[in-house]
């Protein structure tokens, strides 16, 4: 009989398969899609951004309210271990001016490559195009083939690394939610995280400007701050420095059913320099020519002011003022299908210390498909790999106790 199954192939289930096959355990890895990996092989079309470098103490405070949780299982898997690791399949690493961690090659595919190589020389078996439905009776994973037939597999323990709910073209759709929910586990409903925004775009402003970055702007929500980039979509607004303020405006959508997100468009200049500058004699210019040569706006930063909730008519004290905050009613976001990850999932205290799901004894879980959530700068792929090596030890400990679930 197989020692482990583990259903998904994602970098939480790759790592945990790692250390369980390492250590002579027979792993078989399940995955609904055609080929491994997918969510992991699209965030290396953005550089792979592995893990970042900034002292643990900051890191670890990425993860908010999760870090209780996630701070014992990173520290035994740091960042450095995260490096290490690429660096023995090869990949060497280095660290970008933002202090983010990437592998040289600035891709997934070789890093998947050597490790999907080295899996496979530590015996490690895959069966793909395999959808998990859940357990039957006695433990044994059920499994729907293409072809609509059901297979029961047993194993000692299963690993569940389904991932978020997000991009669910890649295999990641959350249908394991009210599985794990019929079985007791207590779980949070998966909302899009470092995702884009929704705002009511002028058609004009929506065709012209879509796909337009923003570069060198501070947004503001409430007391919180983040400068950085964003790009304008068609239907709003998405981008790095969005992606960080997700969770505080997708609360507050959530409870307000809208709200309300500043953009400086001028972070570095303060509101008098700007308001001399805009004191200039405007002659004939239009207020389009004039705001470009006068504070160097862009158009779409022109187009913006005028999209915006702001009065802009008045003294160049008042249009720095509206410069310097841009008001956008956000109305919703964007949508699990482009959000880079998931909020939600199973809650935290539903797991025992090896990860095992307390309702549910020999099923252990690990990465995006638990209850935690981070901003982008690879605090998402260090959690999963923290925790799918965290609960491979959870069932290395669990098989040595002899314990097996089907
Ligand atoms: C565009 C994009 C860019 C990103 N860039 C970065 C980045 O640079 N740095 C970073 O830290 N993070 C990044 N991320 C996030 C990161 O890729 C994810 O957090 C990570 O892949 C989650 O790993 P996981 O193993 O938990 O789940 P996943 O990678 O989602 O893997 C889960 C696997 O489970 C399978 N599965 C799901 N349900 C079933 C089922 N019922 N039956 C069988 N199989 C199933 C899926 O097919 C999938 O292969 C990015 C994400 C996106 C979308």
């Amino acid at each position: 009989m197989t020692d482990v199954v583990i259903v998904g192939s994602g970098p939480a289930g790759l790592a945990a398969a790692d250390k369980l096959s390492a250590a002579g355990h027979k792993v078989m890895i399940l995955d609904r899609m055609a080929s491994p990996a997918r969510k992991f092989l699209l965030a290396g079309r953005g550089g792979l951004n592995l893990t970042h470098s900034e002292d643990i103490g900051i890191f670890l405070e990425r993860y908010g309210s999760g870090r209780s949780f996630l701070e014992p299982l990173i520290r035994r898997f740091d960042p450095q271990a995260l490096r290490r690791f690429a660096e023995d399949l090869g990949q060497e690493t280095f660290v970008g001016s933002s202090g983010r961690v990437f592998p040289k090659a600035m891709k997934a595919s070789p890093l998947l490559r050597a490790w999907l190589a080295r899996l496979e020389k530590q015996g490690v078996t895959f069966r793909l195009r395999q959808t998990w439905e859940g357990q039957d009776d006695e433990g044994r994973n059920l499994f729907r083939a293409q072809d609509g037939s059901l297979e029961a597999l047993p194993a000692r323990a299963t690993l569940l690394a389904l991932g978020g709910g997000s991009w669910p073209r890649l295999g990641s759709r959350g249908d394991w939610l009210s599985v794990v929910e019929g079985w007791g586990v207590d779980v949070a409903p998966l909302r899009p995280s470092n995702c884009g925004f929704l705002c009511n775009w002028s058609p004009f402003f929506a065709e012209r400007f879509a796909g337009q970055p923003l570069k060198r702007i501070e947004l503001a929500h409430e007391d919180i701050r983040q400068r950085g980039e964003a790009m304008i979509s068609r239907s709003g607004i998405e981008g790095g420095a969005v992606y960080a303020l997700s969770a505080p405006l997708r609360e507050a959508i959530a409870s307000e059913g809208e709200t309300v997100l500043s953009i400086d468009l001028r972070p570095d200049m303060d509101v008098a320099t700007l308001a001399s500058r805009l004191s200039r004699p405007r002659a004939k210019q239009s207020l389009s020519t004039f705001l470009r040569k006068a504070a160097g706006l862009l158009p779409v930063e022109v187009a913006l002011l005028r999209e915006s909730l702001t009065p802009q008519n008045g003294s160049p004290e008042a249009l720095a003022a509206a410069i310097k905050q841009v008001q956008l009613k956000l109305t919703g976001t964007s949508g699990m299908e482009r959000a880079i990850s998931t909020a939600g999932g199973i809650r935290l205290e539903a797991l025992d210390d090896g990860l095992m799901l307390r309702q549910r004894p020999g099923v252990f879980a690990a990465g995006e498909m638990l209850d935690w959530e981070a901003p982008t700068g690879g605090y998402l792929l260090q959690a999963c790999f923290a925790t799918g090596m965290a609960a491979a030890d959870g069932i290395l400990a669990y098989l040595a106790a002899g314990k097996a679930s089907a």
